[in-house]
């Protein structure tokens, strides 16, 4: 029924084989009624459409909505240019140099709003692979929905007449569960290679299959994302972890031959039992959170996927005689080092990674002030749950957990009694045995 009355809608294409026409999608097809999308986009639409513009949801938000999800943002795109729309919001300001876009604020939400764009031509600014540098050139609606990258991404929702403008069948594909490039996916792939981890992050969120002939090419061309800027992979690698889905996307990931590029050292760690299980865990706990609306951090999401890379290079300083706390150090230093390259973890981030994994060492202290001390950290809770994640996946006992789960519970009486002198505390200094009352004094004295 519902394909019936989609393929009726579709055949009303326009015959014009060079601007895409929209088909006009309603309500009772894409089920988006205007109540279901957030006030502040709603507001910024008819605030825009008031001063004699034409303004639509689109993107991510639109596709969510016809699939069931909560949009994680809101994209309103117009024919205002960016200064028009500043113009029209007190809250609002211009960002972006490679797209000028304008940020509206209303309450505590952003809404990005930006100018719809003209397609490619032979002064677009690309580097020597053919990726998009610069491009602020303002086009109409049928461009700007062929600039956009999939075809479930080019849906242009009116909130009040709540019908959806689809330029290119993205409502058929998202009902028949396709992730189907616009253009030639090389052609595409290549003005902008973020693309294939955005096609890998939407078919593992949404439970799509890439079409075959975007899918192929991606295993070929993925050494193109060397060029990307160390910034923008970081922001998608974030993008991809935190979507609730990251065990699945880190799967397709290495499917499609993409981790090598985003976490080089991602392929060593998995190849490791320990770690492996240790980074599903890890994933596992984190997309859990996502899906029942509990913050994530990134730094204990970095500082998992790492930290089996740390505790190797940690093994073998102290192997090689460094002192264990200095080695912790050096090792956390290069484990971020070799990162950097690819990935431009933020200073912040690297920050908080640092923190969780100094602060492991410090569980294992027992004895003493060194338990209430740690107990104040204000960083305790994220190290503590990385301890446990470390004793979930083998890596330590489960008992030094549960210990500090019991600490932390006790009354100051009850913790006195649970304090432990740690054997591994350290290499410890050995004692001299003790002189016998009478013994002769050159049993003490080293041999010369
Ligand atoms: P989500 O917000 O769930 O991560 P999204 O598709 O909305 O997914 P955004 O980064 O918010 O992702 O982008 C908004 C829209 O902008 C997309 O739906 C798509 O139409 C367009 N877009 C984003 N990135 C690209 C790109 N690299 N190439 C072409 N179009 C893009
Ligand atoms: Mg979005």
């Amino acid at each position: 029924m519902i394909r019936k009355l989609l393929r009726r809608v579709f055949t009303k294409r326009a015959a014009s084989p060079l601007k895409a026409q929209a088909a006009e999608i309603p309500v009772k097809l894409h089920g988006i009624q205007n109540t279901m999308i957030l006030p502040a986009a709603r507001k910024v639409c008819t605030v825009l459409q008031e001063a004699g513009f034409k303004a639509y949801v689109v993107g991510g938000a639109v596709r969510d909505l016809i699939a069931g999800f909560k949009p994680k943002d809101y994209d309103v795109a117009t024919n205002a240019t960016p200064d028009e729309v500043r113009n029209l919001f007190r809250r609002s300001r211009i960002i972006g140099r490679r797209f000028r876009i304008v940020h509206v604020m209303s309450g505590a939400e952003t809404i990005e709003v930006s100018t719809f764009r003209a397609l490619h031509d032979e002064d677009t600014v690309t580097d020597e692979h053919g990726r998009v540098l610069r491009d602020n050139v303002w086009g109409c609606i049928e461009d700007d929905a062929t600039r956009r990258d999939f075809t479930v991404n080019a849906l242009y929702y009116d909130p009040t007449t709540e019908i959806v403008l689809d330029f290119h069948h993205g409502v058929a594909d998202l009902k028949q569960k396709t992730l189907r490039m616009i253009g030639e996916p090389r052609a595409r792939y290549r003005e902008d290679p973020v693309r294939m981890l955005r096609a890998v992050r939407l078919a593992a969120k949404l439970g799509l299959q890439i079409d075959p002939e975007a899918r192929h090419p991606i295993r070929e061309m993925a050494e193109l994302l060397e060029n990307v800027p160390a910034a923008r992979l970081f922001d998608e690698m974030l993008k991809l972890l935190s979507s609730g889905y990251a065990v699945a996307c880190l799967k397709q990931l290495r499917e499609e031959g993409l981790h090598q590029g985003l976490l080089p050292l991602l392929d060593v760690i998995l190849k490791q039992p320990l770690g492996e299980k240790f980074v599903w865990l890890a994933l596992a706990n984190t997309d859990d959170r996502v899906l029942t609306g509990k913050p994530i951090s990134p730094g204990f999401l970095f500082a998992t996927l790492l930290w089996h890379e740390v505790l190797a290079s940690w093994e073998l300083r102290r192997k090689n005689g460094e002192l264990a706390h200095p080695a912790l150090f050096e090792a956390m230093d290069e484990v971020l080092a070799s990162q950097a390259e690819k990935l431009a973890i933020t200073r912040r981030i690297s920050a908080d990674i640092t923190e969780i994994w100094a602060l492991q060492p410090r569980f294992e202290k027992r004895a003493g002030k060194a338990p209430y001390r740690l107990l104040e950290q204000p960083r305790y809770r994220a190290g503590y749950d990385f301890l446990r994640l470390r004793a979930e996946s083998g890596e330590i006992d489960m008992a030094l957990p549960d210990w500090w789960d019991a600490f932390a519970d006790a009354d100051t009486e009850a913790r006195e009694a649970m304090l432990v002198p740690d054997k591994k505390d350290g290499p410890r200094k050995r004692r001299r045995p003790r002189r016998k009352p009478g013994a002769k004094a050159e049993a003490d004295t080293p041999a010369e």
